[in-house]
């Protein structure tokens, strides 16, 4: 899914470009206004870079290209030239509109700034990227919808422009992060593909029947969905759990983080196709103060969101991003396949604790696992 909606971001970029380039040769005899040939360069500019930007953020959540920032010298000052020149340029063009070369190297060098603007951007900055692209497909669509007249195209790209920035500022609020750090700090790990820090360190393995018995025995539980609930497809075998929990009289309720997954409102989107009610669902905001008189936190294919590190450890790419405050309830259930970190790739203590319950395995045959002895045939 994440992936599909950065290849979208790009077609629309793409195809703003796409568009406004052919307005261009329909209308070359007809000596377009100033106005229209200003907005053709901005549609063309932002166009292909949301273009080649979401080919790298589709190439990079794929698996294609690695996911770490890929950085060299100036950088920054690199695709600060390429704007000023394509720029330059489009003064050039739209003074003398004859000069249709000067599209084709604008739309080169933008090829070229959303690829460069896109690579040093990696780990647990992603979520941001998206976004951001999101809005920029909306900018082009705008622009475009200017060159060639059409207010449906003007209002609904002005709308997905402005909702994908104030999206990108939730984002940026919930890593606790500013827009330009995520866009020139270069932070981030390789998803998921840097060990842990190598140390010898025990977990202790526990069955679905332990965890029945810990669950049954809860007054109130805290589910803390991540990436890996959607990898396993697990949600609706999970809403089963949650139902059967629920009629033996356990308060059960789900924590989402902003951030949880690969996209923004994934665990949402995820959650209403299993018909999870959706006033069970809490922000972290909302819950996080409430993990201290909880029972039982039963976190299933997340890390990144529950990793203490981003509270102390400076160094990591989650520092200064809010978890939910899963170390604070009584019990601390995860189901994960392995003790592989998460996206932004920091080892996770949590998993080492003593109040720690490792439940290892696919989330959907884990959680099956678990209903199965609710039944009573397990
Ligand atoms: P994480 O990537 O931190 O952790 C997901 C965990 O799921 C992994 O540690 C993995 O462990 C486990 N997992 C994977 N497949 C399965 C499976 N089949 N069954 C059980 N477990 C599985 O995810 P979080 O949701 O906790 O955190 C989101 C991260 O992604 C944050 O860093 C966030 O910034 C970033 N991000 C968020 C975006 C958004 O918009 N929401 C977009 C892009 C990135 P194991 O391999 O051991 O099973």
């Amino acid at each position: 899914m994440p992936q599909m909606v950065a290849i979208f971001n790009g077609f629309g970029g793409g195809a703003s470009a796409l568009v406004a380039c052919a307005e261009y040769f329909r209308m070359q005899e007809l000596a377009a206004p100033i106005n229209v040939l200003g907005t053709m360069v901005l549609s063309v500019l932002i166009g292909t870079v949301t273009f080649t930007g979401s080919l790298i953020a589709f190439g990079k959540l794929q698996g294609i290209m690695r996911g770490a920032p890929i950085t060299f010298k100036f950088q920054n000052f690199a695709n600060g030239l390429l704007i000023a020149v394509a720029l330059a340029l489009g003064v050039v063009f739209v003074l003398d509109p004859t000069l249709w070369v000067m599209l084709l190297l604008i739309v080169a060098l933008a090829a070229i700034l959303g690829v460069l603007s896109v690579i040093p951007i990696g780990g647990a900055d992603m979520p941001v990227v998206i976004s951001l692209l999101n809005s920029y497909s909306g900018l082009a669509a705008a622009a475009t919808g200017f060159v060639i007249s059409n207010n449906v195209l003007i209002i609904s790209g002005a709308l997905v422009g402005a909702s994908g920035l104030i999206l990108t500022n939730i984002m940026c609020g919930a890593m606790n992060r500013s827009l330009a750090n995520v866009l020139f700090g270069a932070v981030g790990t390789d998803g998921g593909m840097i060990a842990a820090d190598g140390e010898e360190k025990s977990v202790t393995q526990y069955t679905a029947e332990d965890a029945v018995m810990m669950l049954d025995n809860a007054e109130s539980v805290i589910i803390v969905p991540g990436y890996g609930l959607a990898v396993a497809q697990a949600q609706h075998i999970l809403q089963e759990m949650a139902e059967m929990l629920q009629d033996r009289g356990v308060n059960v309720r789900y924590a989402i983080h902003p951030v949880a997954g690969r996209m923004p409102g994934h665990m949402n989107v995820l959650l209403a196709e299993a018909s999870v009610p959706y006033d069970l669902l809490f922000e972290m905001d909302a819950i996080n103060d409430d993990f201290q008189n909880t029972d039982v936190a039963l976190v299933i294919g997340a890390n990144d969101v529950i990793n203490p590190a981003a509270r102390y450890k400076k160094e990591s790419a989650l520092y200064g991003m809010p978890i939910l405050n899963v170390d604070q309830a009584g019990t601390v259930m995860i189901i994960k396949r392995s003790l592989s970190p998460g996206f932004a790739g920091e080892d996770n203590e949590l998993f080492y604790a003593e109040k720690t319950m490792m439940l290892f395995g696919d989330a959907k045959k884990v959680v099956t696992d678990i209903v199965q002895v609710l039944k009573g045939g397990g």
